[in-house]
């Protein structure tokens, strides 16, 4: 269980309260076109409003690179705000973010009240955790709440930086229920213990793997990273993703699944093209088969029963990456096989967020999950075993 003090420990009536959300929402002609984040932060904001705070909220979107973009602005999202939560919520346009524009807003609030604030990148100090962007944060508000789990992994201005300068820095429940499963599958996960880890960064997700074989039952490797452990075994490749100095730490991986007993799968057959498209031509190999000149980019039929085989008796799954190129459709049946195994069985199911969040919640799996994360890096980060500065920074209970 998370040890860090929340919003159920504070009393914030008629306090200025700055909630750092996760407002990193796609955009597409200034409409949102995707607002699972927006509606994950609402019981935090509601919590705060109920309980007769002043309730600023601020948060990121996109990269602006530390100046005013307006196609970067919040503004939309505070239109959307206004509409879920049924009360105004004041968007204080500021390019300096905490301006004059700000400063009158934030002023000008009764107990209840919602201000957001414009894009926290705007301000070239926020991805630095420069001291004068996180004093201005600091000034507006008595006490801080971070409720942005899809940064936790970065220490910037305003989720780390600022919580120097102010007595009270809580979680909000988003936060809160973030790391209670993933901190509860990985720390105490109810047995048998699966994790399924596929997608392109090979090198990003190895410290995973090596983390989580202290952990699991079974792992399970799919996606562009599986071609790695082919070429330790020395199987053939062709052209498919591989990352060669990591061919030593495969067979590494291999040989402590076997000391701890743990069960490693990796594909038993697999989907080759003769070209990164959807209209390439398509065959199906079975292990090593790999031809030269091809690329593997999905699993193949014999692997998605064995993986939906594995997980079957599972207590605990974590998945985390796509099983193959699945913005193809050609290549999205292992990707798919897997949510619908997931959402097929009877147990704590966790997905880390980024594409197999996507692909689950496209799939119309989403209501099935147990937890769908809103933070890809954050996740891995926390699976890899790493602190998360975000967290560490708020009060111990
Ligand atoms: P990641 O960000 O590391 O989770 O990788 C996600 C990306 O990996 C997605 O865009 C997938 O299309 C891509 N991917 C997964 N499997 C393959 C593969 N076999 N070949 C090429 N790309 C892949």
């Amino acid at each position: 269980m998370l040890n860090k003090k929340s919003v159920d420990d504070i009393n914030v009536k008629g306090k200025r309260v700055l909630v750092r959300c996760d407002f990193n929402v796609p955009l597409q002609e200034g409409k949102i076109t995707d607002e699972n984040r927006l509606v994950a932060a609402l019981p935090t904001i509601k919590k705060l409003i109920a309980d007769g705070g002043k309730v600023i909220l601020c948060s990121h979107l996109g990269k602006p690179k530390g100046e005013p973009k307006p196609e970067l602005s919040l503004a939309p999202v505070a239109k959307r705000l206004t509409e879920l939560l049924g009360q105004e919520v004041v968007f204080a346009a500021d390019p300096e973010v905490v301006g004059p524009n700000a400063k009158a807003a934030v002023a000008a609030m009764k107990d209840g009240d919602v201000v957001l604030l414009e894009n926290t990148r705007y301000r070239k100090e926020e991805t630095k955790n420069e001291d004068a962007f996180s004093k201005d944060l600091a000034s507006l508000c008595d006490v801080f709440v971070n409720d942005a789990f899809g940064t936790a992994h970065r220490a910037h201005c305003s989720n780390v930086g600022v919580t120097k300068y102010v007595d009270t820095a809580v979680v909000g429940y988003l936060m809160q229920k973030e790391i209670d499963f993933l901190g509860n599958a990985v720390e105490h996960p109810e047995r048998p213990f699966v994790a399924i880890l596929g997608g392109a960064k090979v090198s990003s997700k190895i410290s995973v793997i090596n983390n989580l074989l202290d952990k699991v039952d079974t792992l399970i490797i799919g996606g562009g990273m599986a071609y790695t452990f082919f070429a330790a075994k020395g199987y053939e490749v062709g052209t498919s993703l591989l990352e060669e100095d990591y061919k030593q730490y495969a067979l590494d991986m291999i040989q402590k699944a076997k000391d701890k007993g743990v069960k490693l799968l990796i594909p038993v057959d697999t989907v080759i093209a003769d070209d990164f498209s959807n209209d390439a031509n398509i065959k199906v190999v079975g292990e090593g088969g790999i031809l030269p000149g091809w690329m593997g980019l999905d699993i193949g039929p014999k692997t998605r029963e064995l993986f939906a085989d594995a997980v079957k008796d599972a207590k605990t799954v974590v998945w985390n990456g796509p099983m193959g190129a699945f913005e193809m459709p050609n290549f999205a049946k292992g990707t798919i096989a897997v949510a619908k195994a997931l959402a097929d069985i009877d147990a704590t199911t966790i997905i880390g967020g980024g594409d197999s969040a996507a692909a689950v919640n496209q799939l119309g799996y989403g209501d099935k999950m147990s937890h769908i994360s809103t933070g890809g890096g954050a996740s891995l980060e926390f699976l890899e075993g790493k602190e998360l500065p975000g967290v560490a920074a708020a009060n111990d209970k």
